[in-house]
């Protein structure tokens, strides 16, 4: 509690007026506030503060260290890097640590480094230093270990010196090469950054969000989760990329540059980014930053910044490391974008689940380019701590590809007459009451108020129908969310069993404005299509918590027919029953989830919402992957047009076979399947020496 007391105390006083006392306080509490954001950050992927704020705790730690060198702790940030490896992962010890990077945050941060390195090396004047600037990927670095040319191993930063064995979940990126190219060190070890480009992050949250997961926050989130996934399979849905730009273990010379090495990297086959340039002067470097800073709400992935290195080898050698960073680089990190504009309301918005989200409306401002109208302002904690209120001017940021966020207020432009907001208790969709709730274990509160009204609730009731309807679920063509609205509000869809009764209203239906005899035949037809649904989409179709399109699949693979699964989760309902211990033995399904499928089973309404649904479709058992399909465990990709089947299905029998399927041909690929018109990929697979088979060999090969 002491502790507690020293947080109010002295994290306001300035620096330079720290008595011994409390700055050893301050440390401490700065040593162990850092490390719980670096846990977050690093090993959850789920940061609760911005960068900046987090870059802000870093420099008061520093700055009280410049002060007090005598206090320097030995669990302080300045000592370390990243965080220790998570649960689940084999621990790999890099042969060549991991560092980070001295951070500049202005022009003359960088103008001092390259003033130090000419220094630290004695240079005369006119000597150029030739750098060699790279744009800072916001992704995560990763360490990849050829030997003989074949990839052998790719393992996280971790803390620097071990890191997490992700080599699995590696082979998935198509960026990575399985074998290098041309002559390669016999051992070699390429690090570089593992990014998701924005589109990919933005089509991964969509999905996210319509099967009622956790959003990420942004790509480098999404990239450092997906990447560390326990299921390999998971990360290879992921769409993640690479740009190298290092190496560590290499068993023979590098070369004598950091420029000459790029190219290297290139030779063997990794993406480099292509806007890296070679400068001989802070001022060439600060221009490269500003023209960077330009492009850089256009680019399709994240910066945060301007990495400059030092390119000749043997002045970095020369110039050696500090603590936990090269001496020879430093990352001239970008302001994040920022504008104040009024906040104009608050509204509730109300999710499939209940979850009640306060989305502030504001009034239209210009921040990176980018006209910013709404901003998320997380939750009710969230609202209180930074005491936004209505009428307030507020600052905005956003912080590339993400929603907007609002990060503080700004109380000397606050209106006199302004009141703190009151987060609802009742939810504003149906009046329902809306609570917290506490975790029994943990006894923690859950951030997000959640509406109880359930079934009777129509926001969530219309959303949980659109999650319905939509692609990965009963992909029901014709049916938007401003008709499920309408026929929600006309009573021809309370229930997703209506849906399928439709075809008896077609009177009421041709009625209504906007609708004619064909337009009502074509949604009747579509509807028609879709009786007959695969256990898996069905499953997840019902929009239960935390069960996404992967989870639903490894239930329906696991229980294989409806019966069967209902069956078990009844059975499940009781935590100490078999049928439980069963469903948490699944891989990748926690208690946590199995709470959730319970928690669905056990109310009566939605039983009686599944026997109603049942009484008008046809559900599909799904078969567990065979072992031994001769695609089993094989990286499959598809091309051209198929005859046989849709893509989609074609992706679905493989998958069932036990193949991962790709988007791109890469080393890893086993098998491209040529449909009519082929693209470049055929051309890439026989380059890569992957084998080509046609539609009808594919056809035999899986058994017709
Ligand atoms: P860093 O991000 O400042 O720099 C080092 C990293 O830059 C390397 O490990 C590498 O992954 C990356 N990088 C990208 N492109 C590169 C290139 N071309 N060449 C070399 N490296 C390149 O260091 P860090 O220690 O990983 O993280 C610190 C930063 O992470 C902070 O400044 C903060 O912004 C963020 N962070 C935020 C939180 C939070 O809670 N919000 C917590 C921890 C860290």
């Amino acid at each position: 509690m002491q502790c507690g007391a020293a947080v109010k105390t002295f994290d306001r006083i300035a620096v330079e007026d720290l008595t011994d006392e409390q700055a050893a306080a301050e440390l401490e509490r700065l040593a162990a506030e850092i490390a719980a954001h670096d846990r977050r950050y690093y090993v959850e992927s789920a940061p609760t503060v911005e960068d900046a704020e987090y870059d802000a705790l870093r420099l008061r730690n520093e700055a009280i260290e410049a002060r007090f060198p005598g206090l320097i702790r030995d669990d302080s940030p300045s000592q370390r890097v990243g965080a220790p490896v998570a649960e689940g992962f084999r621990t790999v010890r890099h042969a060549r640590p991991m560092l980070s990077l001295q951070n500049a945050f202005d022009p003359d941060a960088v103008h001092e480094f390259v003033a130090r390195v000419r220094r630290f090396l004695s240079l005369g004047e006119d000597e150029p230093v030739e750098m060699v600037a790279e744009p800072k990927i916001d992704g995560l670095s990763i360490s990849l270990r050829y030997e003989k040319g074949r990839l052998v191993l790719g393992a996280t930063r971790g803390d620097g010196t071990q890191g997490e064995d992700v080599t699995a979940n590696i082979r998935t990126i198509g960026d990575i090469p399985s074998r290098l190219k041309g002559d390669a060190p016999d051992v070699l070890e390429v690090r570089g950054e593992i990014y998701m480009r924005r589109h990919d992050f933005r089509d991964m949250n969509e999905a996210r969000e319509a099967a009622g997961e956790p959003l990420y926050a942004n790509p480098r989130n999404s990239a450092s989760g997906s990447l560390r996934q326990l299921d390999p399979s998971v990360t290879a849905r992921r769409k993640l990329r690479f740009f190298g730009y290092s190496w560590g273990e290499i068993s023979e010379p590098a070369g004598d540059s950091q420029w000459a090495f790029l190219e290297r990297l290139k030779a063997w086959g990794f993406p480099v980014n292509p806007l890296v340039r070679r400068c001989t002067s802070a001022d060439e470097a600060l221009a490269f930053y500003r023209e960077i800073g330009e492009a850089r709400a256009g680019l399709d992935y994240e910066i945060d910044g301007v990495v400059y290195k030092i390119s000749r080898f043997d002045w970095q050698e020369r110039l050696g490391m500090v603590s936990r960073a090269p001496r020879w680089a430093i990352a001239h990190k970008f302001a994040a974008e920022q504008a104040e504009t009024v906040l104009e309301r608050i509204e509730i918005q109300v999710g499939r689940t209940g979850a009640l989200t306060p989305v502030a409306y504001l009034a239209p401002v210009t921040v990176g380019g980018v006209v910013v109208r709404r901003a998320t302002l997380h939750n009710e904690d969230e609202i209180a701590r930074k005491d936004v209120r209505v009428g307030d001017t507020v600052v905005i940021q956003r912080a590339g590809d993400v929603i907007p966020q609002v990060v503080s207020a700004v109380p000397a432009k606050r209106p006199k007459d302004s009141v703190p907001f009151v987060f609802p208790d009742r939810c504003p969709a149906c009046g329902s009451l809306a609570v917290r709730q506490t975790d029994p274990e943990t006894g923690t509160q859950d951030v997000v108020r959640r509406c109880t009204g359930g079934l009777i609730c129509p926001a969530q009731a219309v959303e949980r129908l659109k999650h319905f309807v939509s692609r990965a679920a009963f992909d029901i063509e014709g049916l938007g969310r401003k008709h499920i609205l309408a026929f929600w509000e006309d009573e021809l869809i309370k229930s997703p069993a209506d849906i399928f009764r439709l075809k008896n209203r077609t009177d009421a239906l041709e009625s209504r404005e906007g609708w004619g005899r064909q337009s009502v035949t074509k949604l009747v037809d579509a509807i028609e299509q879709r009786r007959t649904i695969g256990l898996d989409r069905f499953i997840y179709a019902l929009g239960i918590r935390q069960v996404g399109e992967a989870t639903a699949r490894l239930l329906a693979r696991h229980y294989g027919t409806v019966g069967a699964w209902m069956e078990a989760m009844m059975g499940a309902l009781d935590p100490e029953s078999p049928a439980r211990r069963d469903l948490i033995a699944i891989d990748q399904i926690g208690p946590s989830v199995a709470e959730d499928l319970t928690a669905f089973f056990a109310e009566e309404h939605n039983r009686r919402l599944l026997d109603d649904l049942l009484s008008e479709i046809t559900v599909t058992a799904v078969e567990a992957p065979q072992a031994t399909s001769p695609i089993s465990g094989k990286t499959v990709v598809f091309t051209g047009t198929l005859e046989s089947m849709g893509r989609s299905e074609a992706k679905a029998r493989a998958e069932s076979l036990g193949a991962k399927v790709a988007g791109s041909v890469s080393g890893s690929t086993d098998y491209l399947v040529v449909g009519g018109k082929p693209g470049s990929k055929a051309t890439k697979a026989r380059e890569l020496g992957v084998t080509v088979v046609s539609e009808e060999e594919w056809r035999e090969l899986i058994g017709g």
